[in-house]
């Protein structure tokens, strides 16, 4: 039976809308005060793959005893080769008729444990981070709030914007995430107040992690860029919006991003993610082609993915009055100007380093339509129109207590559906002085 249709053996996995077994994303977890381990998640359990090494050999090994320190680089280090053949085998062990399916399941929780029970950890040491701004429709509808004639820079068509951002602050979904405090420039003012940020922000991204990394000064060419993917998840870049409008002239986010940086546990491959891919959507008559070395006619071809995302929010009063999360909006990473491998590509024509578990940013994926942004700036107009909950309560931007929900699905005629699993974070008050 082909992959695309194939069922597993375990029953929620059947139908399950993120972790069916064309799925099989990576993550690292723990069973309550266990060491952390790597596991894979399929339908509401994860495959524990150290408590399962028996079952693997030759490639497939190699791939799961890269995981045994409980992180992912070395694993991602591998490249594509034994991540394929441990994708083989977790179908084989997984699937329907197979084999050892008996074994397995005498075995249990020992090897499946429910999700619900354990604790998500982030997949890798993230050693450097980097969020681009190739979110086409999010660059237009901010550069307009800033300069209405011309919101968009003239490099933006021939560079991939990005900048530096702060690998420490990075948390996986569910952690706190507290209102920063900073400078801010109140209104007519010409020196700034000190305090909590009053203009939380989110912004739904797709998060890219990155697999073999390249030498010191020896650019990855755009056509080995899928070989230095390691694999994709949900990425919150929270944005303190009035600290950023401050500080951000001349070399751009600094305090209003570095705080926290939230994304979904699980690494979702290439291999998984290939049914989804798409071409490049066609630039529109007047822009620029690609400089040579973000252009290749393969990557062009298909080298977009075509997975719907969506932000949802939960306020305190919402949860209290057990109200289900209101969606704010839905959107697609075809929004995307550059492709993945563009990116690798520019971000390391220079010669810079990238290196296994490095994470990228997309930049806020928006759509161009009401219902389609992909973060409160865009959807309230710079804070000027203010949206009613179903819950009565109006937000310009984020209240303590409000909890952003990030979801992503893969829907395709003839193929399983997948998603991402979620990427959450519920706001909590700022750190008070003098406590
Ligand atoms: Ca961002």
């Amino acid at each position: 039976m082909p992959l695309s249709i194939a069922k597993s053996w375990i029953p929620s996995a059947r139908h399950h809308p993120d972790f069916p077994l064309q799925n099989l994303p990576l993550g690292i977890f723990d069973t309550g005060g266990s060491a952390p381990r790597c596991g894979v998640a399929i339908g509401d359990h994860i495959f524990d793959l150290q408590a399962a090494a028996g079952f693997f050999e030759g490639e497939a090994l190699r791939a799961v005893q890269a995981t045994a320190n409980g992180q992912l680089n070395r694993f991602f280090e591998l490249g594509a080769g034994p991540r394929q053949a441990l994708r083989q085998r977790l179908v084989q062990l997984l699937e329907e008729h197979s084999p050892w399916r008996a074994e397995l399941q005498a075995l249990g929780t020992q090897v499946l444990p429910l999700a619900a029970n354990c604790q998500m950890h982030l997949p890798a040491r993230i050693n450097d981070y980097t969020d681009f701004y190739v979110g086409i429709e999010h660059a237009q509808n901010v550069g307009k709030l800033l300069r209405p004639d011309n919101p968009l820079l003239p490099n933006y068509k021939y560079v991939p914007i990005g900048y530096h951002g702060r690998a420490s602050t990075i948390r996986p979904s569910s952690t706190p995430v507290r209102r920063p405090n900073g400078q801010t420039l109140p209104p007519g003012q010409s020196a700034p107040v000190f305090g909590p940020c009053q203009r939380l922000d989110f912004e739904l991204e797709l998060g890219i992690w990155i697999g073999q990394g390249n030498t010191l000064g020896e650019p990855i060419t755009i056509g080995q860029a899928g070989e230095h993917l390691g694999g994709f998840c949900l990425l919150n870049d929270w944005s303190a919006r009035d600290i950023q409008a401050w500080e951000y002239q001349p070399l751009g986010p600094f305090l209003s991003k570095s705080f926290m940086t939230s994304i979904s546990p699980w690494v979702v491959t290439a291999e998984a993610l290939a049914p989804f891919r798409v071409a490049q959507p066609k630039r529109p008559t007047g822009d620029p082609q690609p400089l040579g070395y973000l252009l290749d006619a393969q990557d062009q071809a298909a080298g977009a993915l075509d997975i719907e995302l969506e932000v949802l929010l939960s306020t305190e009063a919402m949860r209290h009055q057990q109200l289900p999360a209101q969606r704010l909006s839905l959107s697609s990473t075809r929004h995307m100007y550059w492709t993945v491998a563009q990116l690798v590509a520019h971000h390391s024509i220079n010669g810079c380093q990238l290196q296994a578990g490095d994470l990228f940013g997309s930049g806020t994926l928006s759509g161009p339509a009401a219902g389609q942004f992909g973060s409160l700036l865009e959807i309230t107009d710079g804070g000027k129109k203010a949206i009613t909950l179903a819950s009565g309560e109006v937000r310009r931007f984020l209240e303590d207590g409000d909890e952003v929900i990030l979801r992503a699905r893969c829907a395709r005629e003839g193929f399983a559906s997948i998603g991402f699993g979620e990427c959450r974070g519920i706001v909590v008050s700022a750190f008070e002085w003098g406590r």
